[in-house]
């Protein structure tokens, strides 16, 4: 008698804290159906997932971080803030993922052979590593600015320097790179010198004051306070789905 063919899971291969209340998950599909499967095929830079841990859990979206379509893989990194992120935080390797659904969202726009700025603070840095990735691929010449209120807070560094020409680290209390806010950086190196600043709002900035990151500039801000300098600012990444 044939065994019946089991569906796919969806199954945590990795989960790491790295920083204060900051996980860095990889999640794996045990069939080429499955939803990880999918989602490391298809996604783009700035696409997110919905993902929910168990029965009792909510669906919440979640920035992609990082895909990998030879191993089913898809990497998340997430900060705990309430129910549905502490219980994420809690999955062990080998855990079932109940949910994953995605990718979805907007694809961020990659132009080429431009000067580009990317800006990211606290968990939003995660939200701006495929997009600093794709446009370094696509010939860009990228500018990285990395915030967080202090070094412990300042994730994935090492992993931008492979596709960053330049990348310039900032810290709120100075423990790290240069004292100040992105912003501070950004105003430093921008003066006629790119054509496109992707930035990543600070996702939980308005909440998290011992944790989050600190703010990072909103398109409309960059546009008001660099008035008459003018680069044309192409996307704002990773706080919302809107
Ligand atoms: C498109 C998109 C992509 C995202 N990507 C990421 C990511 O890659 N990594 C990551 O850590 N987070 C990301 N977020 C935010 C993440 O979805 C929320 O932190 C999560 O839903 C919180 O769920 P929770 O049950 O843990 O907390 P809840 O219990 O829902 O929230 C706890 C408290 O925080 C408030 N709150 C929840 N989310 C936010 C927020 N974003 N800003 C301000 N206040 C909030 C709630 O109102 C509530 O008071 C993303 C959000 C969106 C819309």
């Amino acid at each position: 008698m044939t065994s019946p063919i089991k569906p796919p899971q969806e199954i945590v291969s990795t989960i790491t804290k790295i920083a204060p209340k900051i996980y860095d998950m990889t999640v794996v599909s045990t069939s080429e159906e499955g939803s990880a499967a999918l989602i490391s095929r298809n996604a783009k830079a700035g696409q997110f997932v919905m993902i929910r841990a168990d029965e009792e859990g909510e669906r919440i979206p979640l920035t992609i971080a990082q895909t990998e379509a030879k191993k089913r893989a898809v990497r998340l990194i997430f900060q705990v803030v309430g129910t549905s992120t502490h219980k994420l935080s809690l999955l062990k390797p080998g855990d079932q993922v109940l949910n994953l659904a995605g990718p979805l969202g907007k694809p961020s726009e990659v132009v080429e052979g431009k000067k580009v700025l990317v800006i990211g603070g606290g968990v939003g840095i995660a939200a701006i590593l495929p997009i600093a990735g794709s446009l370094y691929h696509a010939g860009n010449d990228v500018t990285v600015v990395l915030g967080a209120r202090t070094r412990d807070l300042l994730i994935l560094k090492d992993e931008f320097k492979p596709i960053a020409h330049r990348l310039v680290l900032c810290t709120d209390d100075g423990s790290e790179g240069r004292k100040g806010f992105v912003t501070d950086a950004m105003n430093d190196l921008v003066a006629g010198q790119v054509d496109a600043i992707p930035a990543s709002q600070a996702l939980h900035a308005s909440r998290s004051s011992k944790t989050g990151p600190a703010p990072s500039p909103s398109p409309r801000t960059v546009r008001t306070t660099q008035s008459g300098i003018g680069p044309r600012v192409l996307y704002r990444s990773g706080a919302r789905a809107t």
